[in-house]
């Protein structure tokens, strides 16, 4: 069989076993979205085994025997070409599934489906004890698939591979040293500036329906499309696709705070304009698939933050959102773009401003750095977590379920992915640096309500390459600078100090 028909044999394959995951997709948003309680046992059992019949298909013999014949072809040059990139990708996935025997990966889903059910119980209680020995348990399991999948310096280089492809632990250490330094000195000096927001105006009633019917008016007018997409209301949100043609946002409403649907809808959104844009012809293989979880945040933060935080963003919203809310109708614009730009030192990740955040991300990463080099037990992680953290923040969280309880993904064996989430504000402000470099003043375009050319750009440099660069190189291709911690920094200066009337 000639390189060509070998090719196409696997693509069908390969498209088939996309298919069969959309198909789980949307049995996924629909637990989430739609279903009532008592669907939760059969849905359990149809995504279990939809999942089965994927991984089969995943790690069938005939996927390595393909894989083989085309790797000693002509199809794998030049390397970023549309088959050599999906061959690559494809013997990566290939390799990472069967590298883990069959026993492993059921004890590992054993042990997390249970571990996230007493994590549940022990953040109730903020009792870590009760958690402690399944943490233990996952460590060790982590530990061992970390040694099967293989890694050159250390474990948990293996780990993140998972999530940021070709991202060592050693890279982020220094990716994230500037901001350790010279984060908690920034958020100290604008706790001590003279002028504060006032975030209570943000704390007025806000209806529901004007919540929805606002986030909807932003979104279509950032790009969002309805012909393609939904947006509905969930408990924890997300963004999913379930074909080229079938993206959808989830977001969140609480009469007595604007932010979470507000912010947390453009977040999702920028996620969603991620998978809109990814090349529809490559649909189901890697050129059509994005890159890594630390580009796909820098997506949705670059909208919620970048843009949506912006004084530009809300000179062109804000008189819509004062015809929706009574709330606002008080409020001046720079009041409004102060208070939804506080930074306060905070107990919690998902509430934390755009500064602190990365502190809690810091603390996740370098304790999970210290159990996996074995320089910290899991039975002292408490103590290790209010101590680091008082020496980020300020001050210890008043308990652990507001502490080291209070996130969702050790549990769930997600050990190497926190560091994504600073990674996607990293990569955003370097990539909003290069955007204006081409585009010019992208807020005076958002001023007059043009959010197009910024979505065009991202279009074209990050979204139609799919996989074809890994993320590192993908940066450094379209700034002209590898992964770097300055472009963030400068923009906290720049945007915060002038809030705080420190510049
Ligand atoms: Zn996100």
């Amino acid at each position: 069989m000639d390189a060509r028909t070998v090719y196409q044999n696997l693509l069908n394959w390969q498209k088939e076993t996309a298919l069969l995951g959309s198909i789980a997709g949307v049995l996924g948003w629909d637990q989430r979205v739609m279903m009532p309680p008592k669907g939760a046992r059969y849905r359990a059992e149809q995504l279990a085994l939809l999942s089965g019949m994927i991984h089969q298909r995943a790690t069938d013999p005939r996927v390595g025997e393909w894989l083989s014949q085309l790797e000693q072809s002509e199809l794998t040059q030049p390397p970023d070409s549309e088959t050599a990139v999906n061959i690559r990708q494809w013997r990566r996935d290939y390799a990472k599934l069967t590298k883990l025997p069959t026993e492993l990966v059921m004890e590992f889903t054993r042990v997390t489906s249970l571990a996230e059910k007493v994590w549940e119980e022990a953040r109730e209680e903020s009792n870590f004890s009760l958690f402690q020995p399944h943490l233990e348990q996952i460590v060790r399991l982590v530990r061992e698939i970390a040694e099967r999948l293989g890694y050159e310096r250390e474990p948990y280089d293996a780990l993140l591979d998972e999530y940021e492809q070709g991202m060592t632990a050693q890279e982020v250490e220094q990716l994230f040293e500037p901001l350790r330094r010279h984060t908690p000195e920034l958020v100290a000096r604008l706790q001590a500036a003279p002028r504060q927001p006032n975030t209570d105006i943000l704390r007025r009633h806000y209806p529901r329906a004007a919540q929805e019917a606002f986030c909807r008016y932003v979104a279509e007018t950032i790009g969002f499309d309805w012909q393609r997409g939904r947006l509905d209301p969930t408990v924890h949100p997300f963004a999913t696709r379930l074909s080229p043609g079938d993206v959808r946002i989830t977001t969140r409403y609480y009469e007595d705070f604007l932010n979470p649907s507000l912010f947390g809808t453009i977040h999702e959104l920028g996620h969603a304009l991620y998978e809109m844009g990814l090349p529809e012809e490559h649909w189901g293989t890697p050129m059509g698939s994005s890159v890594s979880l630390g580009v796909h945040e820098s997506q949705s933060r670059m909208w919620e933050n970048f843009v949506g935080r912006s004084r530009a963003f809300w000179e062109f919203f804000y008189p819509t959102a004062q015809q929706h809310f009574d709330a606002l109708k008080d409020v001046a614009l720079d009041d409004f773009v102060f208070a939804v730009n506080a930074v306060r030192p905070s107990t919690i990740r998902v509430e934390a401003d755009e500064v602190t955040y990365n502190l809690h991300i810091l603390l996740r990463f370098e304790l999970e750095l210290a159990l996996l080099r074995g320089d910290l037990q899991v039975a002292d992680l408490p103590a290790a977590w209010n101590e680091r953290f008082k020496a980020y923040m300020g001050f210890e969280p008043p308990n652990d379920a507001e502490g080291v309880l209070q996130d969702v993904h050790w549990s769930g064996g997600m050990i190497g992915y926190f560091p994504t989430y600073t990674l996607g504000n990293l990569f955003a402000a370097q990539l909003f640096e290069a955007a204006e470099r081409d585009l010019g003043d992208l807020h005076a375009q958002f001023r007059k309500g043009e959010f197009t050319p910024l979505l065009e750009w991202l279009r074209t440099n990050i979204h139609q390459q799919g996989q074809r660069y890994p993320a590192k190189e993908l940066i450094q291709r379209v700034t002209g600078e590898p992964p770097s911690a300055e472009p963030l920094l400068r923009y906290f200066e720049r945007k915060f100090l002038p809030l705080y009337g420190l510049a």
